[in-house]
């Protein structure tokens, strides 16, 4: 059964479809190997028992019989969905997000909840109220968050496939960290709704497998118009896998983003891996353009000010009163309002509930809030202008190779600044995928970033895949865990 560990989903098909394997095997299998090696990972906030997982999912689908795990923020029936805090550790979702009621049409079958950075704010999973998650490439570094235990989970074999969220990089930092590859599809093609929310207008769940081919087959499981969120895109629902082993389409334009490279704080063996995989593209004859997108200067900024103004208004629902946790020693409703956040709270998220409600105050929202919408405008026009010239743009996925937990304990702006190459994207609402491109001399994963117009993700997986297949990074795995 070892192989099964890092098996892709399409050869679990066959097992399946062969009867070498039940499904049943499959999920007491990968519970195996979440007991023996998560302890030391911390990629699961709970396991659900097998019965329970057979009988939600239907038996038939493009995944029937495959395993895999959701963030801790996305709803499912019955389940408890913490988003890493205290403040939802007891709560019970009463219904499925409408990605879990996808994957349980298609046969998947949903054995956990993944550990997270609470309430998705975070880039290390440091930040989890429960328990951190760490490397599986090396357990002294960070997974990489906020989706740090789906990401994780999946670099380690313990799970196929698996589901994040994104608000300004949250699957693909640590896809890039763990070696694995990482989307977040275009603004609205996946419904939020059942997500809970961090920033409304830029939050998007994303997929992590380890291959390129696996990704494209769960996003179609899952993307596609829901009429129970309103800001769902009108897309009919469409098969990624259809041109994906395609040869890359003739005269495709990849364009390289010139400030971005000269961003100060890249890491030299990021540039030099990121430089490679340009290298081969235009060895397969894609022209490589030169391009700036001066706002990109702003973004990370631009992104501190919108997602903590947006977290401010969507975590006041948190009040004590009709989710979550509740202090009962408090006698007025305002005590208990305010005694209720300060020990449901974390210290991250109280700081940015506090950042939120200063930028969007009389008299500093013209200053922050209003600025900030303005330059993420002219963000999205530089990108449309941009798609112009340009099929894709090429971008690293992070700034440096997964860094030693605590590193940053006392270096708030370096933790805040790890959303630099991938802040942008959320806030032009375009897709952005990671894919793994090598590894540091210490022996980290090294990802490169792909960033597509509006609903391009079938060129983007199809682009993705010519790479992999011509590299093995989408086979090494993290050798104490063969
Ligand atoms: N690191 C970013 C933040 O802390 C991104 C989080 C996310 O994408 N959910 O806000």
């Amino acid at each position: 059964m070892k192989s099964l560990a890092f098996a892709t989903i399409e050869e679990l098909r066959l097992l399946l479809d062969r009867k070498e394997v039940t499904a049943a095997e499959l999920v007491a299998f990968y519970a195996q190997r979440f007991a023996k090696y998560d302890p030391s990972i911390g990629s699961a906030l709970e396991l659900f028992d097998t019965d329970s997982i057979l009988k939600n999912s239907s038996e038939l689908g493009e995944l029937a019989g495959i395993p895999g795990i959701l963030k801790d923020n996305i709803c499912q029936t019955g389940r408890i969905a913490s988003c890493g805090s205290k403040m939802l550790a007891n709560y019970r979702s009463n219904y499925d997000a409408t990605v879990t009621a996808r994957l349980k049409d298609a046969g998947a079958l949903i054995i956990g909840r993944a550990n997270m950075d609470e309430f998705a704010m975070g880039s290390s999973n440091e930040y989890s109220a429960f328990k951190k998650c760490y490397n599986p490439w090396n357990l002294e570094c960070v997974s990489g968050g906020s989706s740090g235990g789906s990401v994780a989970a999946v670099a380690a074999g313990l799970i196929p496939w698996s589901l994040g969220s994104e608000t300004g990089g949250s699957v693909r930092l640590p896809a890039a960290f763990c070696g694995v590859v990482g989307i977040k599809p275009t603004y609205g093609l996946i419904s939020r709704y059942g997500l809970v929310a961090y920033a409304s207008s830029l939050d998007q769940i994303g997929v992590c497998t380890r291959t390129v081919e696996d990704n494209a087959r769960v996003l179609s499981v899952i993307a596609g118009q829901d009429p129970k969120d309103s800001s769902s895109l009108n897309v009919l629902k469409q098969n990624f896998l259809t041109n994906l082993k395609q040869p890359l389409p003739k005269k495709l334009r990849i364009g390289l983003i010139e400030n971005i490279l000269a961003a100060e704080g890249l890491d030299p063996e990021v540039k030099s891996a990121v430089d490679a995989v340009v290298n081969f593209y235009e060895s397969q004859g894609v022209e490589i353009k030169r391009i700036s997108l001066p706002t990109l200067d702003y973004a990370a900024a631009t992104y501190f000010i919108i997602s903590r103004a947006e977290a401010a208004s969507n975590l006041a629902r948190f009040d004590g009163v009709r989710y979550g946790l509740r202090n009962k020693a408090a006698t007025t409703l305002n005590d208990m309002y305010k005694m209720s956040r300060h020990d449901g709270f974390g210290d991250e998220v109280r700081l940015r509930i506090l950042i939120g409600n200063y930028v969007l105050s009389e008299g500093h929202a013209g200053q922050f809030y209003v600025n900030a919408k303005k330059i993420q405008n002219m963000m999205r026009q530089e990108f449309v202008n941009a798609f112009k010239d340009v099929d894709l743009l090429i971008t690293p996925s992070q700034a440096m190779p997964a860094f030693k937990v605590g590193a940053f304990d006392n270096n708030k702006l370096q933790m805040d600044l790890q959303d630099y190459f991938t802040c942008f994207a959320n806030l032009a609402g375009v897709p952005a995928m990671t894919v793994p491109c090598g590894f540091s001399k210490s022996g980290l994963p090294i990802g490169f970033q792909l960033v597509g117009p509006h609903l391009s993700e079938a060129l983007m997986y199809q682009v993705a895949y010519q790479y992999e297949q011509a590299h093995d990074w989408h086979k090494m795995h993290p050798e104490n865990l063969l």
